[in-house]
């Protein structure tokens, strides 16, 4: 039985990484090794609600830290009467990658993305970190499964480890940590208490040092708002998910009609887990009456706001439920309801009075909400009040849909947008030009996912949303007018129209003259059959046979490129055809970019080149 064993390659490699590099934080490996034990004893929790057949069932569930300082060692004892390890267990456990984090953590050093001394002050990095500061580990373990025997696994961090028989007559598994000189400071309660207090206050069991409890172990959840501090929010939050970015909110929540509820969830700063973070899945820690029955419960919130995290407690939930009957549960859906309000309110809240964490919020959020309406159009109602977008007016900052409405001119009949890749290409758009004679607010719908929502969000209090590219668009004063008048002779813009038709032949629906261009030289509108380009922008990004949709090519006869080719046209200049055809396809194309709808933007470049040859001609 006492032969030795080779670690996995994969563990080779971590234990040299951390056994020779800087590291900057000692102290992780504690906040590891807790970690471990309060998971084991959650496992253990969870299978006695089920289990009559337990090893010790009425063991306290707790860890114990000892230490150890005599002349010839310092070693410090970390005990839990968790699940412990039978001796295979312990093979696999210990003897292999388990902790996808870790393995996440040797791929990112890999690739060279990251120095180990940036990644290992920052993260942990499971169970290996012991030997950050161990010259020799001893696992001794005991299953709760009365049928299994105790084993010890030994290892100094080198290539090998051993396992044994042992005798320990308790369950759980203790750590036996023989300390490296410079970290023989762990062997002495005074850092011991410090390092629990700074990591692995909030942890749910009780920690004994040498006898004493050194954590809080309190459910912050369940005391009242009044009583928490910032500080302690943020750093329940730090221990439950290793997220070291200060969370955007906290929802502290409790209620008791017509269901016990006492919740604390946050909105996290980033979308992204970081990758040691704690939290591996979507959805909150759910538990009835201080017991986690549930690690990731994603019933109780909707997917778009599956980033939330945090804690659910109810007494009213029975202990031992199954995953179908927590999801088909009527307390549940009371449970969901209660806090999806909630959340929203704290959402709503956040955009009415802190700006800049909403600006913040939206950034890293703002598109999951949207993929909301397009995926849960019974969500649009709360939704849509949270819209936030850049305008015309708004000089790249955002606004709401409300806040637009509430600017309108008495005159201004729906909600204007336009469609576009970016804020730029929306502020150059030729659509803009008679909104911007008129003073008028157009939202710009830049984001991929916008045209989605558009599918099933058409109205807001009432008010149509409306599309400026639109043919049909109905604008006062502009609608009924003429075209605006040109420099050149009708003549000559007629024969300028005609060879667009020409030139374009097949690509566009028709060309004509525009009545609201003005700052523009031409634009395309869609015309009424098959214009939504919405879709067209959907079918560019995602399919590979996309087809230009055709348009109507609309021409401002004032603006001086279309008056100077008209009169070369209508003086029958040398080579006044040639250039003006090149010059309508340019301009073609060029709008084709701008719409959003240019299957490839680069096939341009030859004829630019062209152009500037004869701009550039002597
Ligand atoms: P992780 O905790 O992310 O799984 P670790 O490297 O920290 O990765 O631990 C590896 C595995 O060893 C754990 O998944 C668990 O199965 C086992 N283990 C570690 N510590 C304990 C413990 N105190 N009691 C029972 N099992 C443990
Ligand atoms: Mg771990």
């Amino acid at each position: 039985m006492a032969e030795k064993q080779q670690f996995k390659a994969e563990i080779k490699q971590l234990l040299q990484i951390l056994i020779h590099s800087l590291y900057q934080d000692q102290d992780i490996f504690l906040r590891e090794l807790v970690s471990n034990a309060s998971d084991a004893l959650t496992r253990l929790n969870f299978e006695s609600l089920t289990n009559p057949d337990i090893f010790e069932p009425d063991a306290e569930l707790a860890v114990w830290m000892e230490t150890v300082n005599t002349d010839e060692e310092t070693t410090l004892i970390i005990k839990d009467s968790g699940v412990g390890m039978s001796a295979e267990e312990l093979a696999r456990n210990l003897g292999t990658i388990a902790q996808s984090g870790a393995r996440e953590f040797l791929a990112k050093l890999e690739a060279g993305e990251s120095a180990p001394t940036d990644i290992i002050g920052q993260f942990g990095v499971g169970f290996y970190s012991v030997f950050m500061v161990a010259d020799e580990v001893r696992v001794v373990s005991r299953s709760y499964r009365p049928g299994d025997e105790a084993a010890v696994w030994i290892s100094d961090g080198g290539d090998s480890y051993q396992i044994e028989a042992s005798d320990k007559a308790t369950r759980g598994t203790e750590i036996h940590i023989k300390l490296k000189k410079d970290a023989a400071d762990y062997a002495t309660p005074h850092k011991l208490r410090e390092v629990i207090k700074k990591h692995s206050d909030y942890v749910n069991y009780p920690i004994y040092i040498d006898g004493d409890q050194a954590n809080q172990q309190e459910s912050l959840w369940r005391k009242k708002a009044a009583d928490v501090t910032d500080e302690q929010y943020h750093r329940f939050y730090q221990q439950m998910t290793f997220d070291f970015l200060e969370p955007l909110a906290h929802i502290h929540f409790q209620t008791d009609m017509p269901v016990s509820l006492r919740s604390l969830l946050f909105i996290p700063a980033k979308r992204e887990r970081n990758m040691m973070s704690l939290r591996k899945e979507p959805g909150v820690k759910l538990y009835s009456n201080n017991v986690l029955i549930q690690e990731y419960c994603a019933d109780l919130l909707p997917a778009w706001l599956s980033f939330v995290d945090g804690v659910v407690d109810s007494e009213d939930l029975p202990l031992n439920v199954s995953r179908e009957t927590v999801q088909n549960n009527r307390l549940m859906r009371s449970l969901a309801q209660l806090l999806r309000k909630r959340v929203l309110r704290t959402i709503r809240k956040m955009a009415e009075k802190e700006s800049e964490k909403f600006t913040a919020f939206w950034a890293e959020y703002g598109r999951v909400l949207k993929e909301g309406i397009a995926i849960d159009p019974a969500a649009q109602e709360e939704i849509v009040p949270l819209l936030h977008f850049v305008s015309s007016k708004s000089e790249g900052a955002i606004t709401s849909v409300k806040q637009y409405v509430e600017r309108m001119t008495a005159e201004q009949e729906h909600i204007y947008y336009v469609l576009a890749d970016s804020d730029t290409a929306a502020a150059n758009s030729p659509h803009l030009d008679p909104f911007t004679a008129k003073e008028w607010e157009v939202l710009y719908f830049t984001d991929p996912v916008d045209p989605f929502i558009l599918a099933t969000w058409t109205e807001f209090e009432g008010k149509k949303l409306q599309n400026v590219e639109d043919a049909e668009i109905d604008l006062p004063d502009t609608a009924d007018d003429e075209a605006a008048p040109t420099a050149a002779s009708e003549k000559a813009i007629n024969l300028f129209v005609g060879r667009a038709v020409t030139a374009l032949g097949e690509r566009i629906t028709e060309a004509r003259l525009s009545k609201v261009l003005k700052g523009s030289p031409v634009r395309l509108v869609a015309p009424e059959e098959g214009g939504d380009s919405g879709m067209a922008r959907i079918s560019r990004m995602m399919s590979d046979n996309y087809e230009v949709p055709k348009r109507i090519f609309e021409i401002n006869g004032s603006h001086p490129i279309i008056v100077n080719l008209a009169e070369k046209l209508e003086g029958e200049s040398e080579g006044a055809a040639a250039t003006a055809d090149l010059i309508i396809e340019q301009l073609y194309e060029s709008a084709l970019v701008q719409e959003g709808l240019h299957p490839s933007p680069g096939d341009m470049l030859p004829r630019i080149q062209k152009l500037m040859e004869i701009a550039s001609a002597k």
